[in-house]
């Protein structure tokens, strides 16, 4: 249990890959913060079970990634109730598929907010947590989509390159305050999020459930399977080990070879 005593936020963990970090972390002793929209019974059900997995605390804060001053509260909640903030993760998003000249301007809006500037906002507020301690681990979950487009994917492609700059630039800014930053792209991971894009690609391509499945997601993939959340969770705690000490401004790719293509 080598994350005993310490303290992991990560938003967007009521699903996906998310509550696969949580759990990982969970598993690793470490108290978590998780965040999310969802059933209010089935988050309750979630944080318990982190904390019979953790033997440590597991809270959650409903913080709305779209709300700066919610973020900073989320970070001064979980520093004042578990004493720190060790490690964060940067993981809320969302998608929206249309071409550019029919994208709904408020889809572009909540996917920018909530996919990129919530990770601004949280870096923010959890570094001088951070660095008073000389300790930190910041995690972004980016996307293929931080190296390589797709059709119909503006705002998204935008969001995810603009996580892999702010990777980069944070990891410049706080190398000698034992504080890593990294991010991690997956493929395709099958969750809600790859789930709900099905119906709008099925109507934006003309396609079946089965072809947008195989011929548009999979397609990308070489390995023509899906990455499991488990598979991105065990990067990221591999990551806050303390041998992962020199690894910081990196984009990971796990995506079962698309970006080799
Ligand atoms: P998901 O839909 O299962 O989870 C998204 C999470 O974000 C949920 O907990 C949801 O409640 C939360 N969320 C949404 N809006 C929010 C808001 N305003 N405030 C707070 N929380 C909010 O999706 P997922 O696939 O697990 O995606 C997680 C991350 O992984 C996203 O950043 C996504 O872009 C990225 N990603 C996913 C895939 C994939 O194939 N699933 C691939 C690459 C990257």
């Amino acid at each position: 249990m080598f994350l005993k005593g310490k303290t992991a936020i990560v938003t967007g963990s009521t699903s996906g890959i998310g509550l696969a970090y949580a759990k990982a972390f969970a598993a690793e002793g470490a108290n978590v913060v998780i965040n999310g929209f969802g059933d209010a019974a089935a988050i309750e059900t979630e944080r318990a079970g982190l904390e019979a997995t953790s033997g440590a605390k597991a809270l959650y804060d409903a913080a709305d990634m779209t709300k700066p001053d919610q973020i900073a509260a989320m970070i001064e909640r979980a520093a004042s109730e578990l004493g720190s903030v060790d490690i964060i993760v940067n993981n809320a998003g969302i998608q929206h598929v249309a071409p550019i000249d029919e994208f709904p301007v408020e889809k572009y809006d909540a996917i920018i907010a909530i996919n990129l500037s919530s990770a601004w906002h949280m870096t923010r507020a959890a570094i001088p947590h951070m660095k008073a301690k000389g300790w930190g681990r910041i995690i972004n979950t980016a996307s293929a989509h931080s190296l390589v487009a797709s059709p119909n994917k503006s705002a998204y492609v935008m969001a995810k390159h603009g996580i892999a700059g702010l990777t980069k630039t944070v990891a410049l800014e706080v190398a000698t305050h034992g504080i890593t930053v990294n991010c991690i792209s997956p493929g395709y991971v099958w969750t809600p999020l790859v789930e709900n894009q099905i119906p709008d690609t099925m109507k934006t391509r003309g396609m079946t459930r089965e072809q947008v499945i195989n011929d548009v997601l999979l397609d990308a993939q070489p390995t023509k399977e899906f990455v499991q959340p488990e598979q991105v969770a065990a990067l990221a705690l591999f990551l806050c080990r303390n041998e992962a000490a020199a690894i910081t401004g990196a984009n990971y790719t796990i995506d079962g070879g698309w970006t080799a293509a």
